[in-house]
């Protein structure tokens, strides 16, 4: 399929009125005649759609050849009395049967696909339709399908991980992690799924589940006397659609019990936010309802600084991967270093993720990170066990 030019909310008419605009589409179509074989077939969709079969292919430089002169053929200089030359640009995509399908419909969706990556990448050139890239796509709609379902099916659940001072061993408050209790698969990590939702509308209702959740469990705590900060992480595309505070303010007034300054949002992919001002305003906006904000995987990505110095964020949270090799490698031990001077400086509050052993906390202590958060200390659990475990954890002896 052929998809012409300059990209206007209607392209077909080229700007011009109906009747001149014919006459340029008969001499495109002419141009294209010139340059095809007797036995192809050139047919216009309609609009700037034109669709060519080209027969007795045999190999793939003989179709390169024949794209080379359709898209030359196309971007003839095309005059019409009384009107300023016009030159437009074509973008071919391309199916091959029986290779792509078998069925004419699927070959023309296939060649319609692989059109608009021509575009994408310029215009002015063909694109072969790929199998994988349709596999892949076909897979991510499927998946996100599920995911729908599961939505709807109440199959998402939230653990908790506590989270703890290294002084003196109070548990500060635990943060709030997605699982899917997937029907046959099990229990499913948030890698396994949360990739295909990222960017999609169902993106930001699994957030705004996450934080309805969220609030009914603090509620559910609070009532029994369990008194701590429950955090959620929310994504950087959730947190900048329209409304995002309201939506916050409507949940927290549904929940009454949790005062808001127990409430904190993890803030993710922080290199997805393109648009700073904006992002500082939607948090100032939400801070005055009195929630905290955390800046997640802090010194991952690139623009870490300028993060930190626009947004009103209460806490760093020093990304694992750094704390991970911390005490072997010195590169990753002096990340963390700066993250806590950092932090010291701008006064915010500083938390380590991916403490695993005593060893990463009592380091981690002395270097001035007095939170902590980690297997080292406890795993994500559910939240029915978040009682037990704190009660557990107040007995235990202190290094
Ligand atoms: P994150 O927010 O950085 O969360 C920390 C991840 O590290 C969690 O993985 C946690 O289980 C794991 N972890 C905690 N302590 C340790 C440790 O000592 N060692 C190691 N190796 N890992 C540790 P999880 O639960 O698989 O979550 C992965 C990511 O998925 C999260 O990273 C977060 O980015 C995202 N995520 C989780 N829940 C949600 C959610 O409700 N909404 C959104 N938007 N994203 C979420
Ligand atoms: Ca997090
Ligand atoms: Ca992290």
């Amino acid at each position: 399929t052929t998809d012409y030019g300059p990209s206007r909310p209607d392209r077909s008419n080229l700007g011009l009125n109906p009747e001149a605009c014919r006459s340029i589409w008969v001499k495109v179509t002419n141009n294209l005649q010139q340059v095809l074989r007797a036995e192809d077939t050139l047919a216009r969709m309609g609009g700037d759609e034109f669709v060519v079969i080209l027969s007795d292919i045999g190999t793939p430089e003989e179709c390169t050849l024949i794209l080379d002169r359709i898209l030359a053929a196309a971007r003839q200089t095309v005059v019409l009395e009384g009107h300023p030359p016009i030159q437009i640009s074509a973008s071919v995509g391309v199916s091959l049967y029986p290779a792509d399908n078998a069925d004419p419909d699927t070959l023309l969706r296939h060649a319609d696909q692989a059109m608009y990556l021509a575009k994408q990448a310029g215009k002015n050139r063909y694109q072969l339709f790929d199998p994988e890239i349709d596999r892949q796509a076909q897979l991510h709609r499927l998946q996100l399908e599920w995911l729908r379902q599961a939505l709807l099916q109440r199959q998402f659940v939230l653990f908790y991980q506590p989270k703890v001072d290294l002084i003196n061993g109070q548990v500060l408050g635990v943060e709030a992690l997605i699982r899917w209790q997937h029907p046959t698969q099990g229990l499913l990590a948030p890698g396994a799924f949360l990739p295909y939702v990222q960017g999609s509308e169902l993106e930001q209702h699994l957030g705004e589940w996450v934080i309805e959740t969220a609030l009914a469990q603090a509620t559910v705590w609070r009532q029994s006397g369990l008194h701590m900060q429950v955090s959620v992480n929310i994504s950087a595309n959730h947190l900048l659609q329209p409304g995002f505070c309201q939506q916050l303010g409507a949940a927290l007034a549904r929940h009454p019990d949790v005062a808001p300054d127990q409430f904190e949002l993890e803030v993710l992919e922080t290199a997805a936010i393109s648009d700073m001002a904006q992002a500082a305003a939607i948090l100032h906006q939400c801070k005055a309802l009195g929630v905290k904000f955390a800046l997640d995987d802090f010194g991952t990505g690139y623009s870490s600084l300028t993060y930190l110095r626009k947004l009103p964020v209460d806490t760093l949270k020093i990304d694992q991967s750094f704390v991970r090799d911390m005490l072997t490698d010195s590169d990753d031990l002096g990340i963390v270093e700066g993250v806590i001077r950092l932090a010291n400086a701008f006064q915010r509050h500083v938390i380590a993720e991916g403490v695993e052993t005593l060893a990463h906390g009592t380091a981690l202590r002395e270097l001035g990170c007095r939170f902590a958060q980690g297997y080292g200390i406890a795993k994500p659990m559910a939240a029915e066990q978040i009682p037990t475990w704190c009660a557990t954890w107040a007995l235990e002896p202190r290094p």
